[in-house]
């Protein structure tokens, strides 16, 4: 349930309706919003005294939480989450779109520092990149490790790019916290809970990543446990589902994007590249995601797709990252956004 406070409740007010929260057992999420803070609580409510709530100095009302996924619902937050990738640093989920691209996996120092410098001459904020790769096949390159990390941050500092990067174990987590800013958690992770729950343990933003067969509610609730663990700074981002359907690689649902921005305050990021496996079909679906409501994208770009060591088909160049900016521009603009 969420406990509305009047408009005008001090902090000492906020404070005391958080202190009895706690005191009946539940746990706690203050969200201070323009006109008026909610205290959402999370827990059995049957433990609580309801009416020591309603009756506590500025309460307005309080209501019930519907959706299973609370924290991460619109219920408890109407406005929108705006995300700062790095500190003082871009942000997503606000006015501007969001632009993160790289390649699959970083592969050399030289291939990794020139599709940095193309994705920040064509106007992105991010520079993806996975140093530990979760490949179908043992027999796949399983990427550079931590030499891969390093060569993210030294892209990072050429550029001033924020770094995205992928995190697919436990163990990994503080050291990919330790060289990049956004964590992401791959489609095949999505229900690795004690992953998820690390997510929520350090204070990187998340890119996390709907699983290929994960409903919408699933997609949620795995937020919810990293917002549950203490990270409220999830970003969502569709990458395609499975189906029936073999001409892509996976079917890109961009519907989900307009439903989700009903769902949740989270913002929205769609990987084209992965959604359709074909780098062909990229620059029409990064088109459509903006028009339909996205945050952002996430685009692999390499500057050589034929010898990518992953991904290559779903990559685009940097020549034609560059050219689709424009585009994607006016589309931003149209939809009331900036990019
Ligand atoms: C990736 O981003 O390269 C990746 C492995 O993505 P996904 O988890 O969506 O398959
Ligand atoms: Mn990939």
């Amino acid at each position: 349930m969420i406990v509305v406070m009047k408009p005008g409740a001090t902090q000492q007010d906020v404070q005391h309706v958080a202190d009895l929260v706690l005191e009946f057992g539940l746990k706690e999420h203050t969200i201070v919003g323009t006109d008026r803070t909610v205290i959402a609580c999370i827990g059995d409510k049957r433990s609580v005294d309801k009416s020591a709530l309603e009756n506590a100095p500025m309460v307005d009302r309080i209501v019930p939480i519907l959706a299973p996924y609370k924290m991460a619902s619109k219920e408890v937050r109407k406005t929108a989450s705006e995300i700062s990738l790095m500190p003082g640093g871009p942000t997503i989920g606000g006015a501007k779109i969001a632009v993160i691209a790289g390649p699959c996996s970083v592969e050399s120092r030289d291939q990794i520092l020139r599709t940095a410098q193309a994705v920040a001459d064509a106007g992105g904020v991010a520079l993806r990149g996975g140093a530990f790769k979760p490949r179908t096949s043992p027999y796949s390159f399983q990427g550079m490790g931590e030499e891969g990390l390093e060569l993210l941050a030294e892209a990072r500092e050429r550029t001033g790019l924020a770094i995205v990067t992928e995190v697919i174990g436990v163990e990994q987590v503080e050291v990919c916290a330790a060289y990049s800013d956004v964590l992401q958690i791959g489609a095949r992770n999505m229900q690795h809970y004690p992953l998820l729950e690390a997510m929520g343990r350090q204070d990187k933003p998340v890119l996390l990543k709907r699983g290929m067969s994960a409903k919408l509610e699933e997609w949620l609730l795995a937020a919810e446990y990293i917002i549950n663990a203490g990270n409220p700074n999830v970003i969502l981002c569709e990458r395609g589902i499975r189906t029936f359907e073999d001409y892509v690689r996976n079917t890109l649902p961009l519907a989900v994007v307009p439903e989700l921005k009903e769902r949740t305050h989270l913002p929205v990021v769609v990987d084209p590249s992965h959604g359709t496996g074909h780098a062909h079909l990229v620059p029409s679906m990064c088109k459509a995601a903006i028009a339909a409501g996205a945050d952002g994208l996430i685009v692999e770009c390499h500057p050589d797709p034929e010898r990518a060591t992953s991904d290559g088909a779903q990559s685009i160049t940097p020549g034609a990252l560059y050219d689709l900016m424009t585009p994607l521009r006016r589309i931003a603009e149209a939809v009331g956004r900036e990019l």
